[in-house]
């Protein structure tokens, strides 16, 4: 077992419940990402829905084999897709925002953090909830996964990328200090005196969760204010996604503490890319006005 492997399956066990309310299925099909939604613009759906299962995986591994990633179509805490036409529908759906969203990293990025797979699926369920994501570290894999939005749902599915980019940043953090909840006091060190977090991610359950954009100096969003862990992984996949990336830039001009949490996050980037992942490239995802 590799060194932190133990405390970062107790970490797991205590995110999943964490970071729920930022993935789980919204009561009637509300979507807390959809107030911040930053273009109605619908990803190029993958498959034209003509594909059969089998076509659809097949695509799907050609795209992540480039990026040095497996694709898997199981996970125990989840139902695979079936050759049905609903199922092929929601896997396209899925796909559609999952590759591009994978699509924007450089290769190197996965080798040097460890991860080997994405698990593709519908139906996650973590502690009896439908979940969209979960890291699963102990497998080298995070876990996407339909959850079955009613057709026609008015999802952002540019929020869904936003989620994709902070799930994977839960897996990094993990796999660099070997713990979901590690308390990097550079991090804390950019909060002015007298900052505090709420109580983790869990804190946030009750009623309808809207994640509003710059609710106070220095953070990127109110999910942020849940944890450190959670500004972490804002920060990160707000950055990482078109248009949420446009605002962080903006936002970041008249506040120098979520400035310097830009820049934190952009120095390990850069450090986890090879150098891949510069200025210029997060230049270049901020002014893009579409997926
Ligand atoms: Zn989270």
């Amino acid at each position: 077992m590799r060194a932190g492997a133990f405390a970062s399956l107790v970490g797991l066990a205590l995110l999943l419940a964490a970071c729920a309310p930022l993935h789980r299925a919204a009561p009637a099909g509300q979507d807390s990402m959809a107030a911040e939604c930053p273009f109605p613009t619908r990803y190029t759906r993958v498959g034209h829905g003509a594909l059969t299962l089998a076509e659809l995986q097949s695509m799907a591994q050609a795209r992540l084999g480039r990026l040095g990633l497996e694709a898997a179509w199981s996970a125990p805490e989840a139902r695979a897709f079936e050759d049905l036409p609903e199922d092929r529908e929601r896997l396209s759906a899925l796909l559609s925002v999952v590759l591009p969203a994978y699509e924007r990293y450089p290769r190197e990025l996965f080798a040097r953090v460890g991860l080997r797979r994405l698990e593709l699926v519908q139906d996650l369920r973590v502690a009896g909830q439908l979940r969209r994501a979960m890291p699963a570290v102990q497998r080298d894999a995070v876990a996407y996964a339909d959850i079955g939005d009613p057709p026609g749902a008015a999802i952002c599915e540019a929020g869904i990328e936003a989620r994709i980019h902070h799930e994977l940043y839960h897996l990094i953090e993990a796999r660099l200090f070997g713990d979901y909840y590690h308390r990097d006091p550079r991090w804390l060190a950019l909060n002015p005196a007298g900052v505090t977090y709420g109580n983790g991610g869990a804190s946030a359950y009750g009623g309808v969760f809207h994640n509003l954009g710059h609710p106070r100096p220095g953070f990127v969003s109110r999910y942020a204010l849940y944890g450190p862990e959670e500004d972490k992984a804002e920060v990160f996949g707000w950055m990482m996604t078109p248009g949420y990336a446009a605002r962080v830039m903006q936002w970041s001009r008249d506040d120098p503490v979520l400035n310097a949490k830009r820049e934190f996050m952009l120095a390990l980037m850069q450090t986890l890319s090879q150098g891949r992942m510069d200025p210029a490239y997060l230049d270049a995802l901020a002014h893009r006005e579409a997926p």
